[in-house]
């Protein structure tokens, strides 16, 4: 329910409305007459009706659109006594007030400017509300403007050529930038940030009906201009971007008996090899997951992380026919369903959760290593969804009890170890998941034949145990390429039990999912971060003021949509501290 005071005046929203899909092309007369029904007014009495969510509902023969519809009446002044008569109907509620406003301004004699260390989602969303604000923030990124950036990436797919600062991983508009560009996530999100989101996205150029999809996504190509855009808006406003720029170390001094100040930065001139110092005491620090040289870089200085679960798994591809066909029966195809996605879950006897994760319709499956000699599987898609596969990530939930200890498995990932184990047998060194990663992605590097192709198997073979020595009628869509053979070595054995008593299952859910040909590739690593970097409630790394810890690196996001809420927060909470 929406609390007293956070409504928008004179309007009313309205949950469940549901219609034929083929009425989705066009829906506002039915929508009206059914706002008119619902409410029992007439079609007079209202002036508006928005559609805020519509979702597919395909469980009955002919699938059903699900509306949440905003209403604004004739005379607004109605909206409460109309609310006060239908209180406690479950379709019926005030519209909560989603504007986002600034927490303040920046004040004119600003001694220091706000930093921002990366300009992937996270980083993005952080500038731009500092930059909304007036405190212009200086952002440094190690990888390339985008476009640059996206012919680095393609000379992995196509040359297998990876370039270590530049990459899926690394470069403006981070992570997301080449991938299906989902936009929904399960955050709890009272402040309607994620709607902030949403709005900056259509406002830099993504399509205005992300603002209303259930399941909205924006597409690879369309993200570069979106990102170009949100850069060009920061810049405008003040703020700087500086790529090529590494951060590779903190300054901090002391405070107090047990606390610290961060004064500075060690920045990487990846063009010269230069290191510099950059004076700063608000640093937002949103480096994404695969920044493996920063995560040791910050435990070496001191600052506070632990290990955290994660998922690990592989890549599965089937026709989009075959998941349209399961999910919409004979309405498959029909372009206003379009690619149909799925989300499963199993709970395996081992105690292992399994679950399709980054469900990427009719996309691709794609090179997502940002380090030599490792292979990570991911996905991604156009705006159009139209190639002919399917694929996501079908990983196992794992937790630090799972993560190798700080020894020789240390050594052999890092270059040394901490020692830690040793002195505290039962401790999960915080890097350990971190170290697991890399086990298993120059593992499977190994396993595709040192040449970043990935290891594949047809889901038949998985499930019969023998490996796989020619494709089937589903031709994998990894580039550079896929080295046919057996994946069981190329998981822990718990993985790879939880994942064959999953597959029958989900076949049951999914009717051929579990057909013989369809495609297995791996190794899926980066589902998140595999460690937390601990923040205060001022958002500030514990013991290290000025310091915060932002997005899906420092474990507080999930997605392009949760990392840019999270962006958002984090750059309110270094506007409140810069205007104290
Ligand atoms: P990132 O996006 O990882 O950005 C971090 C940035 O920091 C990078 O640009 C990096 O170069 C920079 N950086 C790192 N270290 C340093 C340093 N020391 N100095 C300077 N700069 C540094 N999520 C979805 O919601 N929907 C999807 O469809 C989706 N598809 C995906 C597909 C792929 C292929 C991948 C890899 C991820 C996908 N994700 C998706 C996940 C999503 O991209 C991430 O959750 C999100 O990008 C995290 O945002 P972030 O800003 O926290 O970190």
């Amino acid at each position: 329910l929406v609390r007293r005071g956070h409504a928008t005046p004179g309007m009313i929203r309205l949950s469940e409305i549901r219609l034929p899909f083929t009425l989705a092309e066009a829906p506002e007369a039915a929508l009206r007459a059914a706002v008119c029904e619902l409410l029992n007014l007439a079609p007079a009495d209202i002036a508006r009706v928005d559609v805020f969510k519509r979702s597919f509902d395909a469980r009955k023969a002919l699938p059903l659109a699900v509306y949440i519809v905003d209403v604004t009446l004739a005379e607004p002044e109605r909206a409460t006594a109309l609310l006060a008569r239908w209180a406690g109907h479950p379709q019926i509620q005030p519209r909560p007030d989603m504007t986002w406003r600034p927490v303040g301004q920046a004040p004119a004699d600003l001694p220091l400017r706000p930093v921002v260390v990366g300009f992937g989602p996270c980083g993005i969303f952080a500038a731009l509300v500092l930059a909304q604000m007036g405190f212009k923030p200086i952002v440094l990124e190690r990888g390339k403007p985008v476009r640059e950036r996206a012919r680095d990436t393609w000379d992995l797919w196509r040359k297998r050529v990876l370039h270590a600062q530049s990459n899926v991983q690394f470069g403006e508009g981070g992570a997301g930038a080449f991938s299906d560009g989902k936009l929904y996530s399960q955050i709890k999100d009272p402040r309607h940030l994620g709607r902030k989101v949403l709005h900056e996205l259509v406002k830099a150029g993504a399509p205005p009906e992300i603002l209303y999809l259930a399941h909205p996504h924006i597409g690879t190509f369309k993200l570069v201009r979106v990102v170009e855009n949100l850069r060009a808006q920061i810049i405008a406003l003040g703020g700087e971007v500086r790529f090529g720029q590494c951060v590779t170390d903190i300054n901090v001094v002391r405070q107090g008996a047990v606390g610290r100040q961060l004064r500075g930065l060690s920045v990487l001139d990846l063009a010269t090899g230069q290191t510099t110092g950059l004076r700063a005491d608000h640093v937002v620090l949103a480096p994404g997951h695969s920044a493996r040289d920063t995560f040791v870089s910050l435990y070496e200085r001191g600052v506070a992380m632990q290990a955290k679960p994660f998922a690990i798994g592989l890549r599965i591809e089937h026709p989009q026919g075959l998941i349209d066909r399961a999910r919409w029966g004979r309405h498959a195809g029909h372009p206003l369903l379009g690619a149909a996605d799925y989300k499963l879950v199993h709970h395996a006897a081992n105690g292992r959760a399994v679950y399709s994760f980054c469900m990427c319709p009719g996309g691709t499956v794609l090179a997502a290593t940002s380090e030599p000699g490792c292979v990570v599987t991911n996905g991604m898609s156009q705006y159009s969804r139209n190639e002919r596969n399917a694929n996501a990530g079908l990983v196992v939930g794992i937790t630090p009890s799972d993560y190798p200890r700080d020894d020789a498995a240390f050594e052999a990932q890092l270059g040394r170890s901490y020692g830690v184990q040793a002195l505290h047998p039962g401790y999960c060194h915080p890097l350990a998941g971190m170290v697991l990663q890399r086990q298993l992605e120059s593992h499977a590097f190994v396993l595709g034949g040192r040449d970043y192709s990935a290891p594949g198997q047809l889901v038949g073979d998985f499930m019969a145990g023998k490996p796989s020595t020619q494709w089937g009628t589903v031709a994998p869509s990894y580039r550079p390429g896929v080295t046919l053979g057996d994946l069981h070595a190329a998981l822990p054995g718990y993985a790879i039990a939880a994942l064959r008593e999953a597959l029958p299952v989900f076949g049951r859910k999914i009717k051929g999912f579990d057909m013989h040909d369809a495609v297995l590739t791996g190794v899926e690593t980066r589902s998140s971060s595999p460690l937390v970097i601990s923040r205060n409630g001022q958002l500030q790394s514990l013991g290290t003021a000025g310091l915060y810890p932002a997005g899906e690196g420092a474990g507080y996001a999930g997605g392009i949509l949760s990392a840019g809420v999270d962006g958002i927060e984090v750059g309110e909470a270094v506007a409140r501290s810069l205007m104290k």
